[in-house]
Protein backbone atom coordinates (compact mmCIF):
# COMPACT_ATOMS: atom_id res chain seq x y z
CA UNK A 1 0.00 0.00 0.00
CA UNK A 2 2.51 2.23 0.99
CA UNK A 3 4.80 1.78 -2.04
CA UNK A 4 2.30 1.80 -4.13
CA UNK A 5 1.33 5.66 -2.74
CA UNK A 6 4.65 6.63 -2.75
CA UNK A 7 5.23 5.76 -6.37
CA UNK A 8 1.59 7.69 -7.04
CA UNK A 9 2.92 10.71 -5.56
CA UNK A 10 6.31 10.93 -7.74
CA UNK A 11 4.05 10.31 -10.64
CA UNK A 12 1.78 13.16 -9.20
CA UNK A 13 4.89 15.59 -8.77
CA UNK A 14 6.57 14.25 -12.25
CA UNK A 15 3.36 15.58 -14.04
CA UNK A 16 2.88 18.81 -12.16
CA UNK A 17 4.11 22.19 -12.84
CA UNK A 18 2.85 24.39 -10.22
CA UNK A 19 3.29 22.76 -6.92
CA UNK A 20 1.93 24.07 -3.48
CA UNK A 21 3.58 23.09 -0.23
CA UNK A 22 1.62 23.71 2.76
CA UNK A 23 1.91 22.94 6.53
CA UNK A 24 -0.34 23.33 9.61
CA UNK A 25 -1.09 27.01 11.40
CA UNK A 26 0.95 28.13 14.54
CA UNK A 27 3.90 25.75 12.79
CA UNK A 28 6.32 23.84 15.15
CA UNK A 29 9.52 22.87 14.03
CA UNK A 30 8.34 19.56 12.36
CA UNK A 31 6.02 21.90 9.97
CA UNK A 32 8.86 24.11 9.28
CA UNK A 33 11.54 21.26 8.81
CA UNK A 34 8.99 19.33 6.36
CA UNK A 35 8.05 22.32 4.75
CA UNK A 36 11.60 23.65 3.74
CA UNK A 37 12.26 20.02 3.62
CA UNK A 38 10.07 19.36 0.83
CA UNK A 39 11.31 21.83 -1.24
CA UNK A 40 14.86 21.14 -1.44
CA UNK A 41 13.44 17.34 -2.70
CA UNK A 42 11.10 19.31 -5.55
CA UNK A 43 14.13 21.14 -6.29
CA UNK A 44 16.02 18.15 -6.76
CA UNK A 45 13.23 16.06 -8.88
CA UNK A 46 13.68 19.87 -11.29
CA UNK A 47 10.39 21.20 -10.49
CA UNK A 48 11.36 25.24 -10.27
CA UNK A 49 7.47 26.51 -9.91
CA UNK A 50 7.54 25.27 -6.27
CA UNK A 51 5.40 27.82 -3.65
CA UNK A 52 5.89 27.08 -0.18
CA UNK A 53 3.34 28.48 2.38
CA UNK A 54 1.77 28.61 6.22
CA UNK A 55 -0.94 30.91 7.30
CA UNK A 56 1.29 31.89 10.01
CA UNK A 57 4.29 31.99 8.42
CA UNK A 58 7.88 30.79 9.96
CA UNK A 59 8.39 31.89 13.59
CA UNK A 60 10.96 33.74 14.15
CA UNK A 61 13.33 30.85 15.88
CA UNK A 62 13.10 28.76 12.92
CA UNK A 63 14.39 31.32 10.50
CA UNK A 64 17.70 30.17 10.42
CA UNK A 65 16.53 27.30 8.29
CA UNK A 66 17.67 27.31 4.73
CA UNK A 67 14.64 28.80 2.36
CA UNK A 68 12.81 30.07 5.47
CA UNK A 69 12.35 33.48 3.73
CA UNK A 70 10.81 32.27 0.87
CA UNK A 71 8.07 31.24 2.81
CA UNK A 72 4.88 32.95 1.57
CA UNK A 73 1.32 33.94 3.85
CA UNK A 74 -0.96 33.50 1.11
CA UNK A 75 -1.32 32.51 -2.75
CA UNK A 76 -2.44 33.64 -5.82
CA UNK A 77 -2.85 31.97 -8.78
CA UNK A 78 -3.74 28.24 -9.79
CA UNK A 79 -1.48 25.03 -9.14
CA UNK A 80 -1.32 21.62 -10.78
CA UNK A 81 -1.02 19.71 -6.83
CA UNK A 82 -0.73 20.15 -3.80
CA UNK A 83 1.49 18.92 -1.08
CA UNK A 84 0.44 19.20 3.07
CA UNK A 85 2.75 18.16 5.69
CA UNK A 86 2.63 17.59 9.52
CA UNK A 87 -1.33 18.36 8.89
CA UNK A 88 -3.68 15.62 10.63
CA UNK A 89 -6.74 17.27 9.01
CA UNK A 90 -7.90 19.61 6.03
CA UNK A 91 -8.82 22.38 8.78
CA UNK A 92 -5.11 22.71 10.49
CA UNK A 93 -3.95 23.28 6.43
CA UNK A 94 -5.07 26.84 6.77
CA UNK A 95 -6.31 29.08 4.63
CA UNK A 96 -3.91 29.23 1.85
CA UNK A 97 -4.85 25.15 1.51
CA UNK A 98 -8.72 26.30 1.39
CA UNK A 99 -7.82 28.56 -1.25
CA UNK A 100 -6.09 26.75 -3.07
CA UNK A 101 -8.20 24.00 -2.96
CA UNK A 102 -10.88 24.74 -4.40
CA UNK A 103 -9.58 24.30 -7.46
CA UNK A 104 -9.14 21.01 -9.06
CA UNK A 105 -5.37 20.22 -8.07
CA UNK A 106 -4.84 16.53 -6.26
CA UNK A 107 -3.34 16.67 -2.78
CA UNK A 108 -0.80 14.84 -1.79
CA UNK A 109 -1.14 14.59 2.07
CA UNK A 110 2.13 13.53 4.23
CA UNK A 111 2.07 13.30 7.70
CA UNK A 112 2.50 11.03 11.29
CA UNK A 113 -0.34 12.01 13.11
CA UNK A 114 -2.56 8.81 14.63
CA UNK A 115 -5.29 10.67 14.31
CA UNK A 116 -4.85 11.77 10.24
CA UNK A 117 -8.42 11.84 8.63
CA UNK A 118 -6.39 10.72 5.05
CA UNK A 119 -8.23 13.62 2.77
CA UNK A 120 -5.86 13.49 0.00
CA UNK A 121 -5.81 11.84 -2.77
CA UNK A 122 -2.78 9.65 -1.83
CA UNK A 123 -1.94 9.58 1.67
CA UNK A 124 1.61 8.84 3.21
CA UNK A 125 0.49 8.64 6.82
CA UNK A 126 3.45 6.91 8.45
CA UNK A 127 2.28 7.57 12.66
CA UNK A 128 5.52 4.92 13.21
CA UNK A 129 7.71 8.00 12.41
CA UNK A 130 8.52 10.44 15.12
CA UNK A 131 8.06 13.18 12.47
CA UNK A 132 6.62 14.16 9.14
CA UNK A 133 10.47 14.55 8.64
CA UNK A 134 11.34 11.02 9.68
CA UNK A 135 8.48 10.52 6.95
CA UNK A 136 10.19 12.80 4.04
CA UNK A 137 13.56 10.95 4.73
CA UNK A 138 11.89 7.68 4.06
CA UNK A 139 10.29 9.35 0.83
CA UNK A 140 13.94 10.79 -0.06
CA UNK A 141 15.63 7.23 -0.23
CA UNK A 142 12.28 5.44 -2.02
CA UNK A 143 13.01 8.48 -4.55
CA UNK A 144 16.65 7.58 -5.26
CA UNK A 145 17.27 11.39 -3.86
CA UNK A 146 20.32 12.91 -2.00
CA UNK A 147 21.31 14.34 1.09
CA UNK A 148 23.17 17.44 1.61
CA UNK A 149 23.72 19.75 4.22
CA UNK A 150 20.57 22.10 3.73
CA UNK A 151 18.20 19.24 3.43
CA UNK A 152 20.06 17.67 6.85
CA UNK A 153 19.34 20.64 8.40
CA UNK A 154 15.80 20.72 7.60
CA UNK A 155 15.02 17.44 8.67
CA UNK A 156 17.32 17.31 11.63
CA UNK A 157 15.37 19.96 12.55
CA UNK A 158 12.02 18.45 13.07
CA UNK A 159 13.40 15.04 14.25
CA UNK A 160 14.57 17.18 17.39
CA UNK A 161 11.62 19.50 17.76
CA UNK A 162 9.02 16.59 18.16
CA UNK A 163 11.00 13.93 20.51
CA UNK A 164 12.29 16.87 22.69
CA UNK A 165 15.72 16.32 21.52
CA UNK A 166 15.03 12.63 21.29
CA UNK A 167 13.62 12.34 24.49
CA UNK A 168 9.84 11.11 24.01
CA UNK A 169 9.01 7.30 24.13
CA UNK A 170 8.42 6.99 20.49
CA UNK A 171 12.91 7.29 19.89
CA UNK A 172 14.13 4.01 18.65
CA UNK A 173 17.40 2.83 17.71
CA UNK A 174 15.75 3.16 13.97
CA UNK A 175 15.61 7.19 14.15
CA UNK A 176 18.91 7.48 16.21
CA UNK A 177 20.27 6.12 12.82
CA UNK A 178 18.61 8.26 10.86
CA UNK A 179 19.42 11.21 13.06
CA UNK A 180 22.91 10.10 12.94
CA UNK A 181 22.84 10.02 8.85
CA UNK A 182 21.34 13.85 8.81
CA UNK A 183 24.15 14.49 11.07
CA UNK A 184 26.80 13.00 8.86
CA UNK A 185 24.89 14.89 5.70
CA UNK A 186 25.83 17.55 7.23
CA UNK A 187 23.16 18.83 9.93
CA UNK A 188 24.46 20.35 13.36
CA UNK A 189 22.85 18.59 16.21
CA UNK A 190 23.70 20.99 18.92
CA UNK A 191 23.34 23.98 16.94
CA UNK A 192 19.51 23.29 15.92
CA UNK A 193 19.08 21.99 19.67
CA UNK A 194 19.83 25.29 21.09
CA UNK A 195 18.08 27.17 18.63
CA UNK A 196 14.71 25.50 18.77
CA UNK A 197 14.09 23.15 22.31
CA UNK A 198 16.68 25.41 24.33
CA UNK A 199 15.29 28.57 23.38
CA UNK A 200 12.27 31.01 23.92
CA UNK A 201 11.33 34.63 24.09
CA UNK A 202 11.39 35.36 28.32
CA UNK A 203 7.65 36.62 27.42
CA UNK A 204 6.81 32.97 27.44
CA UNK A 205 8.67 32.72 30.72
CA UNK A 206 6.39 35.36 31.94
CA UNK A 207 3.08 33.98 31.06
CA UNK A 208 4.12 30.43 32.30
CA UNK A 209 4.33 32.18 35.50
CA UNK A 210 0.88 33.55 35.53
CA UNK A 211 -0.23 29.87 34.03
CA UNK A 212 1.35 28.08 37.43
CA UNK A 213 -0.09 30.35 39.62
CA UNK A 214 -3.48 28.87 38.47
CA UNK A 215 -1.60 25.11 38.56
CA UNK A 216 -4.03 22.05 39.80
CA UNK A 217 -3.67 18.19 40.32
CA UNK A 218 -7.03 16.56 40.53
CA UNK A 219 -7.31 12.75 40.27
CA UNK A 220 -3.47 12.43 38.76
CA UNK A 221 -4.79 14.86 35.77
CA UNK A 222 -2.08 18.40 36.68
CA UNK A 223 -3.78 21.47 34.31
CA UNK A 224 -3.51 24.82 34.04
CA UNK A 225 -5.36 27.88 32.35
CA UNK A 226 -5.25 31.65 31.79
CA UNK A 227 -7.91 34.16 30.11
CA UNK A 228 -6.92 36.15 27.06
CA UNK A 229 -6.90 39.28 29.68
CA UNK A 230 -3.95 37.27 31.77
CA UNK A 231 -2.13 36.37 29.02
CA UNK A 232 -1.91 39.87 27.36
CA UNK A 233 -0.50 41.03 31.29
CA UNK A 234 2.20 38.84 30.95
CA UNK A 235 3.44 40.33 27.56
CA UNK A 236 3.09 36.69 25.73
CA UNK A 237 1.93 38.07 22.20
CA UNK A 238 1.02 34.37 20.95
CA UNK A 239 -1.72 32.16 20.71
CA UNK A 240 -1.44 28.64 22.65
CA UNK A 241 0.03 28.03 26.26
CA UNK A 242 4.55 28.54 25.59
CA UNK A 243 4.71 24.62 25.13
CA UNK A 244 3.88 24.53 29.27
CA UNK A 245 2.18 21.70 29.05
CA UNK A 246 5.32 19.82 27.91
CA UNK A 247 6.83 21.22 31.49
CA UNK A 248 3.75 20.03 33.25
CA UNK A 249 3.48 16.58 32.34
CA UNK A 250 6.85 15.89 33.83
CA UNK A 251 5.33 16.25 37.46
CA UNK A 252 5.71 12.74 38.59
CA UNK A 253 2.32 12.77 40.39
CA UNK A 254 0.49 13.13 37.54
CA UNK A 255 -0.74 10.40 33.91
CA UNK A 256 -2.04 13.45 32.49
CA UNK A 257 -1.48 17.11 31.81
CA UNK A 258 -4.13 19.77 30.35
CA UNK A 259 -3.28 23.36 29.41
CA UNK A 260 -6.24 25.73 28.50
CA UNK A 261 -5.69 29.04 26.66
CA UNK A 262 -8.49 31.53 26.00
CA UNK A 263 -7.57 33.45 22.76
CA UNK A 264 -8.18 36.81 21.80
CA UNK A 265 -11.54 35.58 19.66
CA UNK A 266 -12.95 33.68 22.78
CA UNK A 267 -12.30 30.42 21.70
CA UNK A 268 -10.04 28.24 24.21
CA UNK A 269 -7.01 26.21 22.86
CA UNK A 270 -6.70 22.88 24.96
CA UNK A 271 -2.58 20.65 24.61
CA UNK A 272 -2.76 17.63 26.13
CA UNK A 273 0.21 15.43 27.46
CA UNK A 274 0.19 12.02 28.60
CA UNK A 275 2.78 9.48 30.03
CA UNK A 276 3.67 6.69 28.12
CA UNK A 277 1.16 3.85 28.21
CA UNK A 278 -1.97 6.67 28.50
CA UNK A 279 -3.82 7.95 25.20
CA UNK A 280 -4.87 11.50 24.63
CA UNK A 281 -5.41 11.51 20.93
CA UNK A 282 -8.51 10.33 21.20
CA UNK A 283 -9.93 13.26 23.73
CA UNK A 284 -8.59 15.81 21.21
CA UNK A 285 -10.07 14.21 18.36
CA UNK A 286 -13.59 13.95 19.54
CA UNK A 287 -13.48 17.69 20.11
CA UNK A 288 -12.36 18.19 16.76
CA UNK A 289 -8.59 18.56 17.49
CA UNK A 290 -6.07 15.57 16.68
CA UNK A 291 -2.51 14.65 17.64
CA UNK A 292 -0.23 11.75 19.09
CA UNK A 293 -1.43 9.31 22.11
CA UNK A 294 0.81 11.27 24.24
CA UNK A 295 0.65 14.65 22.95
CA UNK A 296 -2.36 16.19 20.97
CA UNK A 297 -4.38 19.37 21.18
CA UNK A 298 -7.45 21.11 20.12
CA UNK A 299 -9.79 24.31 19.82
CA UNK A 300 -13.14 24.89 21.35
CA UNK A 301 -15.38 27.47 20.62
CA UNK A 302 -16.94 28.09 24.06
CA UNK A 303 -16.22 30.26 26.82
CA UNK A 304 -13.50 29.45 29.37
CA UNK A 305 -14.75 28.14 32.45
CA UNK A 306 -17.29 25.41 30.58
CA UNK A 307 -14.77 24.19 28.61
CA UNK A 308 -12.55 23.65 31.42
CA UNK A 309 -15.24 21.84 33.61
CA UNK A 310 -16.33 19.88 30.35
CA UNK A 311 -12.85 18.91 29.08
CA UNK A 312 -11.64 18.07 32.52
CA UNK A 313 -14.45 15.30 33.49
CA UNK A 314 -13.43 13.55 30.04
CA UNK A 315 -10.09 13.24 30.75
CA UNK A 316 -10.33 12.00 33.87
CA UNK A 317 -13.19 9.67 32.74
CA UNK A 318 -10.64 8.49 30.21
CA UNK A 319 -7.61 7.99 32.32
CA UNK A 320 -9.85 6.00 34.79
CA UNK A 321 -11.25 4.16 31.78
CA UNK A 322 -7.70 3.59 30.14
CA UNK A 323 -6.54 2.26 33.69
CA UNK A 324 -8.92 -0.23 33.64
CA UNK A 325 -8.02 -1.58 30.48
CA UNK A 326 -3.92 -1.71 31.61
P1 LIG B 1 0.74 21.26 20.95
O1 LIG B 1 0.16 20.94 22.30
O2 LIG B 1 0.20 22.51 20.33
O3 LIG B 1 2.24 21.18 20.96
O4 LIG B 1 0.26 20.09 19.97
C1 LIG B 1 0.50 18.74 20.27
C2 LIG B 1 0.06 17.88 19.11
O5 LIG B 1 -1.35 18.01 18.90
C3 LIG B 1 0.70 18.25 17.79
O6 LIG B 1 1.04 17.05 17.14
C4 LIG B 1 -0.35 18.99 17.04
O7 LIG B 1 -0.24 18.74 15.66
C5 LIG B 1 -1.63 18.46 17.60
N1 LIG B 1 -2.64 19.54 17.69
C6 LIG B 1 -2.57 20.62 18.48
N2 LIG B 1 -3.65 21.42 18.31
C7 LIG B 1 -4.41 20.82 17.35
C8 LIG B 1 -5.65 21.16 16.68
N3 LIG B 1 -6.34 22.27 16.98
N4 LIG B 1 -6.11 20.29 15.75
C9 LIG B 1 -5.42 19.17 15.43
N5 LIG B 1 -4.27 18.81 16.02
C10 LIG B 1 -3.76 19.61 16.96
MN1 LIG C 1 3.53 19.85 13.94
MN1 LIG D 1 4.95 16.46 13.60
Amino acid sequence: MYDADRQEALRLISDAKAILGVTHVAPDGDAIGSLLGLGLLLRQLGKSKVTLACDDGVPEKYRFLPGAADVVRSTRGRFDLILALDCSDERRCGRVFRAASTGRAPVINIDHHVTNTEYGEVNIVLPDTVATTESLFRLMRAWGLELDPDLASCLLTGLVTDTLCFRTANVTPEVMRVAAELMKGGADLSDITARTVNRRPYDSIRFWGALLETVQLDDRVVSVHSSAASRRGSGYPANGDASVVSLLITAQEADIAVSFVETDEGKVEVSFRAKPGFDVSGIALDLGGGGHRVASGCTVEDPLDPTRNRVMEMVKRARREQLARQ
